[in-house]
């Protein structure tokens, strides 16, 4: 007999459980999640409900199922999902929570896992599902449009594609796409680079290794590294370059990849005055006059003197 937590609107806990199969009442919900596993070719594990099944048989969906009294935590119930239905053990490094959405009975928490998983280490849960496979974006759409993918809704699956895309941090952390001056400092869970779309000498990018979103989703081990790393580098841009002040900026809302800008005052910057009001015009004006081979090399050179500084035993 397997009991649900029931959840109120707020998904509070209530204290009360049901048992799986019982019908909620109007205003109960009890927690789901869905797994989405996104492999390195851009692709999607996705699944197909077996035939015997009374909800949607024989239709493709995501992984996922609803977490057990006491499972508060969506990521254990994703973890727990992933090895019943699929036999396999999801990469909890490599987990981001996309989206948590009400729906008509439930919360769902929609997990993003990426990670490259062999179809043939794979081994279904018969009562549940029937095949299991890679698709690509094209694919799942061409499902969606089809109806033989549930329809978990426009803006739900927006979300779904949005990850699809190719993210030019994760790219440069993984080490395949150079940047200017290469790597500047490389730790268990940072990565360090001069910004080349600003050729600012010492504009240090430095981002996570994990495909984060937002500060809060660090954990407690990378906040620590983050902290750390910052000062060190900050220190190393006085020393090598000697940088008497730094900006530092994050922004949620048009970036995909948690990284802060280390951005240097120059006195070359006073002319578009000071505090952030000046970063705009800074930036766009090394953009447009400063991409010339001189100070191309200048910013070179600053990398790698960073490079020297962070890296020496
Ligand atoms: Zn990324």
């Amino acid at each position: 007999m397997e009991l649900w937590d029931i959840l109120d609107s707020e998904r509070n806990k209530t204290g009360r459980t049901i048992v799986r199969g019982e019908e909620l009442k109007e205003g109960e919900y009890h927690l789901v999640v869905h797994i989405w596993i996104l492999n390195d070719k851009n692709e999607y594990l996705v699944q197909k409900r077996a035939q015997h099944l009374k909800l949607m048989p024989g239709i493709w969906a995501a992984t996922g199922g609803s977490a057990v009294a006491g499972e508060y935590d969506s990521k254990v119930a994703a973890i727990r999902e992933a090895k019943e239905e699929l036999g396999i053990d999801l990469d909890t490094n490599n987990m981001t929570r996309l989206m948590s959405i009400r729906r008509k009975d439930n919360h769902a928490d929609v997990w993003l896992v990426r990670e490259n998983i062999d179809l043939q280490d794979i081994s279904l849960q018969a009562e549940e599902v029937s095949e299991a496979k890679w698709v690509s974006k094209e694919e799942l759409e061409s499902m969606i449009s089809s109806g033989i993918f549930h329809d978990y809704g426009a803006e739900y699956f927006d979300n779904i594609f949005r990850v699809m895309k190719s993210c030019l941090s994760c790219e440069i952390v993984k080490g395949n796409t150079e940047t200017m001056g290469g790597t500047i400092l490389n730790t268990k869970y940072f990565h360090a680079h001069q910004d080349f779309a600003y050729p600012i000498p010492g504009l240090v990018i430095l981002a996570s290794k994990r495909h984060i979103y937002s500060i809060d989703e660090m954990y407690e081990e990378e906040a620590a590294e983050y902290m750390e790393v910052l000062r060190k580098i900050r220190a190393a841009q006085r020393k090598v370059l000697g940088i008497d002040y730094v900006y530092y900026f994050y922004n949620e809302d048009t970036t995909h990849h948690f990284h802060t800008w280390m951005m240097p005052r120059y006195s070359w910057m006073n002319q578009f005055g000071r505090s952030v009001e000046s970063v705009r015009s800074v930036l766009l004006y090394s953009k447009e006059n400063m991409k010339n081979e001189e100070n191309i090399s200048k910013v070179i050179n600053a990398a790698e003197r960073l490079y020297s500084e962070l890296n020496k035993k």
